[in-house]
């Protein structure tokens, strides 16, 4: 089939418009762009959409830029917990991990557990242990550390605060892809650092199926962003493929429903990329903006972040 493509989003907590200054939009521009393609180039070979929503998220883990990965945010102990997870929509297999430290991605972590264990979620120091186990790249603690995200920590780390706004703060940074390939398959992947000040080893929406993250081929593939607690409460991704499955509804409908209306009224901020089996493609959020980037085959690569 020839109406492949993905999409990638950079989290729905832009800097504020009035904030982002024309060098600052080229070179979060420029990231998405290249995650993007990152992952089309393994489409437009034919490759999977597994691979491919893989080889995008991990261009956005490594930069610094994005909250995942590199860039990820602080936990009240001064560490990172980062979490992500993948889902191949053909097979409803699914990897998800939480709570690791110094994995280089996190997200192909998350595959390995989903193709190569028995198991869906693992968790902290057991997770890293099966990384060891297979041959996963590991990064000391200096390489996760950025100034941007150090500088929100200290300015909150004495407080009750879990960071939710702040100036010149990318609030929601988590990253994720979609994608559908030339096979007809739909994957998605979504890895985060959570949010900045968090403590108590919370677990945000972004690894756990079907509120954060959820494929299945019939339906759609979806990636969410935002505030966490909300989107596991309404369990997102998978009330979508719900709304189309069982429903009827496009997914342009069961997005705008969820995003628009559900979330609003529950109080959630944030917003999802999603695509489905015809290849059709929505990039929505209730919040001010949503660094995002998209590519169809016989289309231009686009990006937005307002
Ligand atoms: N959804 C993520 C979480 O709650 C945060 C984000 O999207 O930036 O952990």
């Amino acid at each position: 089939m020839d109406n492949f493509g993905i999409a990638v989003h950079g989290g729905a907590g832009t800097l504020s418009a009035v904030e982002m200054t024309p060098q600052e939009e080229i070179i979060y521009r420029k990231a998405l762009e290249t995650a993007t393609m990152a992952g089309y180039n393994v489409l437009v070979k034919g490759g999977s959409s597994v691979e491919a929503v893989e080889a995008a998220v991990m261009a956005l883990e490594n930069e610094p830029l994005f909250n995942a990965g590199r860039g990820a945010v602080y936990t009240n102990s001064g560490k990172h917990e980062m979490d992500s997870c993948i889902m191949d929509g053909n097979t409803l297999k699914a990897g998800a991990i939480t709570g690791i430290n110094n994995v280089k991605n996190p997200v192909s972590l998350a595959r390995t557990i989903m193709e190569q264990s028995e198991y869906v979620f693992l968790s902290g120091k057991g997770a890293e242990d099966f990384a060891h186990k297979m041959g996963l790249a590991f990064e000391p603690d200096e390489y996760f550390h950025t100034e941007l995200r150090h500088g929100q920590w200290l300015a909150v780390k004495d407080t009750e605060e879990v960071l939710l706004d702040h100036k010149k703060v990318t609030k929601f940074g988590t990253v994720g892809a979609v994608a559908l390939d030339v096979h007809g398959n739909i994957a998605a992947a979504t890895s985060t650092g959570g949010m900045t000040n968090k403590r108590y080893g919370r677990i945000g929406d972004s690894p756990i199926v079907g509120a954060g993250t959820y494929a299945k081929n019939n339906t759609c593939g979806i990636s969410c962003t935002g505030h966490g607690e909300y989107f596991i409460r309404a369990v997102v991704a998978h009330n979508i493929s719900c709304l189309m499955e069982y429903k009827g509804l496009s997914l342009k409908e069961a997005c705008n429903k969820v995003v628009m209306e559900d979330l609003v009224k529950m109080g959630g901020e944030g917003g999802l990329i999603a695509i489905d089996s015809q290849g059709n493609m929505e990039l929505v959020f209730n919040s001010e903006g949503m660094y995002r980037g998209w590519k169809k085959n016989g289309e231009e690569l686009q990006t937005g972040i307002y």
